[in-house]
């Protein structure tokens, strides 16, 4: 049996309710017991995930190799062991997180003692893209139980092997009381949106993302988007430690990557940069890579369509081979691509690489501010006179310097978007302060009452007046 509800939020009343309609009130009614606050259950949850995670890593793995034909030690490293390290992190930060900060109160208000403490937001709505169908709803879903809230999790459609594996063991696992999970479609998502959230934690486009921002508005809910984007590189070093770097960071999971670089602006002629890109390809992926086995696939019919339309939209000088049966389609290098075409519009998220020649640094930047703002902005250089430069005038989500994709593992750094690549950021403490509430409490006593100094009549202004 429930307990007994406390606090303002009465379950819904509804004679006929659907069963997002009961999944919601009993999660609500649950949370406003406060289960979900005390460290010891939230690590207890924490730990119960990883469990999870352990145990049915093989469901895991091979639900990736269905949805996006992920190989085992990508679907480990990029998925499950990305969740892992979250846990980890959260568990041994976990008290310090939660600890109270003790702040001044102005002389004139002493004596009074302040501070700031975070508290759990309630119950959090997590929709999840299917490009990390796994890392993108339980990283969130960290921080949601690290925070102390209560939390529904919306994987992709789009990943359903794996939507299916989250749903089937992370009730097994986790408190049922407080965590679900709920499967389906748009109408689903729609369905849960139109309910009453304490924050929407959502991963997906930015159409989407408008959809949901519309739905949060009509409760007033906060919402965090981490949305994509065209994430440029700026290549000044084309060695061929560069050009590795940003074949592996473009082609991991066949370029189905929020961060991955979207296009390279080339300082000067891209002749040797094109030839060593391609000599990283074919290190990782030989040179049939469409049959290799830590290549992955396009995760559907249409999204492999729209990549193909692409391949018309400028040169073709690296790969261009695709298999229709398998969905896969090779790494591949465009230059001189159409600037006014989707390649160049578009997030392109597929193994394409467009490689444009600029003429100078200055040209470069000049390009990037003339698009909208993307996740991530990379440049290859050693040059601190450059990278500093990069730094200060590029807008962009995070700013890496020669590590494309590593921002995502280090938990430290905030990961998210601005403007329409996203809002608000998570990982480590930026994840469990962005689910809690950075609550202010005052505590003044009225045994020496030094307020009444200040009380009307306010003759004693008009004094000083
Ligand atoms: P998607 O189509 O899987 O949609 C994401 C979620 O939105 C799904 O759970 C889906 O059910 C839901 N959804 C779809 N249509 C909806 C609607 N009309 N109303 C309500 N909910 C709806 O994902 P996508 O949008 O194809 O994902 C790709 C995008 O996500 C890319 O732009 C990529 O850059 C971005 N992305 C961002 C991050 C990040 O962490 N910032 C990570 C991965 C992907």
């Amino acid at each position: 049996p429930l307990p007994e509800p406390v606090g303002d939020s009465a379950p819904p009343v509804d004679e006929h309710p659907s069963r997002i309609a009961t999944v919601l009130s009993h999660l609500r009614r649950s949370a406003d017991t406060r289960i979900t606050h005390p460290r010891r259950f939230r690590l207890q949850q924490l730990k119960a995930l990883e469990k999870m995670l352990d145990e049915h890593l093989e469901d895991f793995v091979q639900a990736l190799a269905e949805d996006l034909g992920k190989s085992a030690t990508e679907a480990k490293f990029s998925e499950i062991d990305v969740v892992r390290a979250e846990i980890d992190f959260a568990q041994r930060h976990l008290a310090e997180w939660m600890d109270s900060t003790s702040v001044k109160v102005p002389l004139a208000l002493q004596p009074a003692m302040a501070k700031v403490e975070p508290r759990p937001l309630g119950v959090v709505l997590i929709i999840g893209a299917w490009n990390y169908p796994v890392q993108l709803v339980l990283a969130p879903l960290v921080a949601a139980i690290a925070a102390g809230n209560a939390a529904v999790i919306k994987p992709s459609e789009l990943a359903p092997a794996t939507s299916g594996v989250l749903a089937k063991f992370l009730p097994v696992y986790l408190d049922e009381r407080v965590y679900a999970v709920v499967e389906g479609g748009v109408d689903t998502s729609t369905e849960l949106l139109a309910a009453r959230w304490d924050h929407i934690f959502y991963t997906g486009g930015e159409r989407v993302a408008k959809i949901v921002a519309a739905a949060a508005a009509k409760h007033l809910t906060p919402t965090t988007l981490e949305l994509g984007g065209k994430s440029p590189a700026v290549v000044e070093n084309d060695s061929l430690a560069s050009a590795k770097r940003l074949a592996y960071a473009k082609f991991m999971n066949s370029g189905q990557t929020c961060v991955a670089p979207d296009y390279v602006l080339s300082i000067g002629d891209s002749t040797e940069l094109i030839q060593r890109l391609g000599q990283a390809i074919t290190s990782f992926y030989g040179k049939e890579p469409l049959t290799h086995p830590d290549y992955g696939r396009i995760v559907s019919r249409k999204h492999f369509d729209r990549l193909l339309s692409m391949f018309e939209q400028g040169e073709v000088v690296f790969g261009g081979e695709y298999d229709e049966e398998t969905l896969r389609i090779a790494p591949s290098i465009m230059r001189n691509p159409d600037l006014e075409g989707s390649l160049m519009t578009e997030e392109i998220f597929g193994p394409i690489l467009p490689v444009i020649e600029v003429e100078s640094f200055e040209e470069a930047l000049e390009f990037i501010a003339r698009r909208p703002s993307p996740l991530a902005a990379y440049l290859m250089s050693e040059s601190p006179r450059l990278q500093s430069i990069f730094s200060d005038r590029v807008r962009a989500g995070s700013i890496v310097h020669n590590a494309p994709l590593v921002q995502m593992v280090v938990p430290t750094l905030p990961f998210g978007g601005i403007g329409p690549s996203g809002m608000g950021a998570y990982h480590g403490r930026h994840g469990f302060e962005r689910l809690s509430q950075m609550r202010s409490e005052l505590n003044k006593t009225t045994v020496v009452d030094t307020l009444s100094a200040i009380y009307p009549p306010y003759s004693w202004a008009k004094r000083k007046i």
